[in-house]
């Protein structure tokens, strides 16, 4: 008898082991793993540089506080924010990271209203939540925050009408994820950030599941030549060790003075030093190159489904962040069932999207034996 809330619907393997692109269950049955513990797992199981980076730090001191001054911090920040204004928050997850935006939206345009977009997902914790376009995440847990609205995704006429003085600020995903990875189209996204330059509201771009390199930039936004006020990120930030952060436009700083918003274990030293190695090793033009050229490579064999497949209705994605429209939900569970049981791991998205979203560091003959076990799986029984 499990002495575990019910929240989650648990596959019944126990990930006890992992190394690079593999992980092992509880009987030593090896997986490919496609799915990276939902786009953590960045750089692998087991990196050697990483593991440097815990060890490293594991034998000076995890936590201190942030009521002291972190190098730490400052190194990571300085990493993240790439020379441009921006001032970096540490927190400890991606819901906390976007709690922070929100507040800081608030709080800087003295607005309060925010517009997000259905089916997006930022999150479990109450500002979040609210900002989360998914009825059935929000259903039994009201009242949640008032002041969000949430508007059809890559659609102009709607945010031009909700668009006022009173919006504080838009926030969206550039592939929507959870959603069912869903891109954002390149002229909307670019139409949204000018519409809210005009009208004073801050853009909230949250690049926790497509940043840190994922979809072959360091952030997805950098495809769309905008400039976001707040960017928010967590996930493999720092590889597993759980952290988030939220950047955002220096100008926004008295905002968030001394004593308006903190956390006891954001930025703590452990997830610091960790967080360091994940973004020096990330952020290098051969290394998103490498994952921008996997991503077309996945995507070109993986759209011959869509005229070898009958299940198959669309293939869309970007870098490796892919997703697989399938034909029902049913198909869905039965194809990652399927899956597992040719030792791949992959995920739902969406009600009828296969996700895939394999370790960034994949090798390419990994990432071709993983492409065959889902042609095969997905071609049988066909028709
Ligand atoms: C996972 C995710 C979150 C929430 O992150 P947690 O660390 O689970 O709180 C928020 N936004 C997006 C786009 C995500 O993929």
């Amino acid at each position: 008898m499990s002495h575990l809330f019910p929240n989650y619907a648990r596959d019944e393997i126990d990930l006890v082991d992992g190394s690079g692109s593999y992980v092992f269950d509880q009987n030593g049955e090896k997986y490919l793993d496609f799915m990276s513990g939902i786009a953590v797992s960045n750089l692998g199981h087991k990196n050697p540089k990483v593991m440097a980076a815990i060890t490293q730090q594991a034998e000076k001191i995890w936590h201190s506080s942030n009521l002291y001054t972190s190098n730490l911090q400052e190194k990571v920040a300085e990493k993240l924010t790439m020379g441009k204004d921006y001032l970096a928050f540490f927190c400890n997850s991606g819901t906390e990271a976007n709690e922070a935006a929100i507040k800081l939206a608030r709080k800087a345009t003295g607005r309060s209203k925010i517009l997000s977009f259905e089916q997006s997902f930022h999150g479990r914790t109450y500002g979040a939540l609210s900002a989360t376009g998914q009825p059935a995440l929000q259903a039994g847990f009201f009242p949640i925050v008032e002041g969000f609205e949430y508007l059809p995704y890559n659609q102009l006429e709607p945010l031009k009408q909700q668009l006022n003085e009173q919006v504080a600020a838009v926030m969206l995903e550039v592939i929507q994820g959870e959603g069912g990875i869903i891109p954002a189209e390149k002229e909307w996204l670019q139409a949204v950030a000018q519409l809210c330059k005009e009208n004073g509201s801050l853009l909230i771009i949250d690049e926790i599941q497509t940043g840190m390199g994922r979809t072959g930039t360091f952030f997805a936004f950098e495809d769309y030549q905008i400039e976001p006020d707040i960017i928010t990120i967590a996930k493999a930030l720092a590889n597993g060790i759980p952290v988030g952060a939220m950047l955002g436009k220096a100008a926004l700083a008295d905002a968030f003075g001394p004593g308006t918003h903190g956390t006891t274990f954001g930025g703590n030293n452990l997830a610091m030093n960790v967080a360091d190695c994940v973004v020096s090793e990330i952020n290098q033009p051969e290394f998103l190159a490498s994952v921008a050229e996997k991503g077309s490579y996945l995507m070109r064999e993986l759209s011959k489904l869509l005229d070898t497949s009958e299940k198959v209705l669309d293939v869309r994605g970007k870098g490796l962040m892919v997703g697989i429209k399938l034909d029902s939900p049913e198909t869905l569970k039965q194809t990652v069932q399927e899956l597992k049981k040719q030792n791949l791991l992959a995920i739902k998205a969406g009600k009828n999207v296969l996700r895939l979203l394999p370790p960034l560091t994949i090798s390419q003959q990994e990432l071709k034996d993983g492409i065959e076990i889902i042609q095969s799986v997905l071609n049988k029984n066909n028709g």
